[in-house]
């Protein structure tokens, strides 16, 4: 079936409205009527070319919610009207180590909501910014927060998992102080999401500007990172660091703050490198630098779980799809608070 979506048919050149096809439901897929999706930078740094091996036309978004429309004729766990979710992956092989640890997200094989290996047209995935998409049962996640946050909720699919996966690998709670570094759509989540967990949050951003908001958000306290002095009354403090940030920076500038055995995980990918540590502020500690990426669907399932529970959803922008080239660039000014979500009833306009 033809639908309308919005995307790019280059790297340099405006997301523009599209029309694409959509496989018809398999025996065990989920077709879903798309209610809103949330950008994500991940969706900038893919549309434009800054991560290598972007393939054209392409549909960003991974944030994705709505209702389910249709169901083949071997899914059990899902119904006709279902509110539902899909995140960052619509696939992976099914039968690996990581796959039968449900770390879906750690498989070789695994298919991305958008960029990835399909035998479907045109011969990669389309993503979120569309009416519909159609996805493999196992994918598909369940949301069971109220109807009206349907909205709020769509970010939690990637910057909430994202955040909420390393928190948990990390054991954030009480007893813990957690640094969050960058207060962006990622970064907003995590501070939510460690409050929640019940341990300490200091914020770390540029502006100066979301100082009010970050802590309305949760944070026990906002550090201005350009702040050679108040970064430096935090030496030794943090036991884990969730670093969001989109752009190369200094890492040993947060490195140092770590406490004995602590932890920095980048989440944030920057297109270029950042420049490398000094190895006496990890070895001089027996500190850790490590990565994360998105999560399972178990865990993801659980994370949703978890925020309707304590009624956590995004602090959101709806913006219509003919505004998503204008989005963008705010979003690389910092200009967002805290993630813009596409209504996808603007789509057809
Ligand atoms: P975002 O909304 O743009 O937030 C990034 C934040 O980083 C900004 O709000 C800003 O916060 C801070 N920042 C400081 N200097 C910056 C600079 N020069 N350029 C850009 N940001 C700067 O982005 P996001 O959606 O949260 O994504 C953040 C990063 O995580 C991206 O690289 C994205 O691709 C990546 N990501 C990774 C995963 C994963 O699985 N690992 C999943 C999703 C996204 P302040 O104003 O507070 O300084
Ligand atoms: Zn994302």
């Amino acid at each position: 079936m033809t639908v309308k979506a919005y995307g790019a048919h280059t790297g340099d050149s405006p997301l523009v409205s599209l029309d694409i096809e959509r496989r018809a439901p398999g025996a065990h897929d989920v077709q879903i009527d798309i209610a809103f999706c949330g950008v994500c930078h991940s969706d900038l740094h893919t549309v434009r070319g800054e991560w290598a091996g972007t393939l054209y036309p392409c549909v960003p978004g991974h944030e994705i919610v709505g209702r389910v429309a249709a169901l083949g004729a071997h899914v059990s766990g899902f119904k006709v009207g279902d509110l539902v979710g899909v995140g960052c992956l619509v696939d992976s092989c099914q039968h690996c180590e990581e796959c039968d640890a449900g770390l879906e997200n750690y498989c070789d094989n695994m298919v991305g909501t958008y960029n990835g290996k399909t035998a479907d047209a045109p011969g990669h995935t389309l993503g979120g910014y569309a009416e519909q998409i159609v996805v493999h049962e196992r994918y598909v996640l369940r949301v069971t927060h109220p109807e009206e946050q349907l909205a709020a909720v769509a970010p939690l699919l990637c910057a909430g998992i994202t955040t909420y996966s390393p928190l948990r690998h990390w054991q954030a709670g009480p007893g813990k102080t957690i640094g969050i570094v960058g207060i962006g759509g990622l970064g907003h989540m995590g501070i939510k999401l460690a409050h929640a967990m019940g341990a300490r949050v200091v914020a770390f951003t540029t502006s100066e500007s979301k100082r009010a908001a970050a802590e309305a958000l949760g944070a026990d306290e906002v550090v201005v990172s350009t702040d050679a002095a108040a970064m430096a009354r935090h030496t030794q403090t943090l036991d884990l660091i969730i670093n969001t940030v989109a752009a190369p920076h200094s890492l040993d500038a947060f490195i140092t703050l770590l406490k004995r055995d602590g932890t920095m995980t980048l989440v944030g990918v920057p297109a270029e490198p950042h420049p490398a540590p000094a190895v006496f502020n990890l070895v001089g500690k027996r500190r850790t630098l490590a990565g994360s990426m998105i999560g399972g669907i178990p865990e993801t399932q659980e994370m949703l779980d978890f925020c309707a529970q304590h009624n956590i959803v995004a602090d959101i922008e709806m913006i219509r799809a003919d505004e998503i080239n204008e989005a963008y660039e705010r979003m690389l000014k910092g200009d967002v608070k805290y993630r813009f979500v596409i209504d996808s009833a603007t789509l057809a306009a």
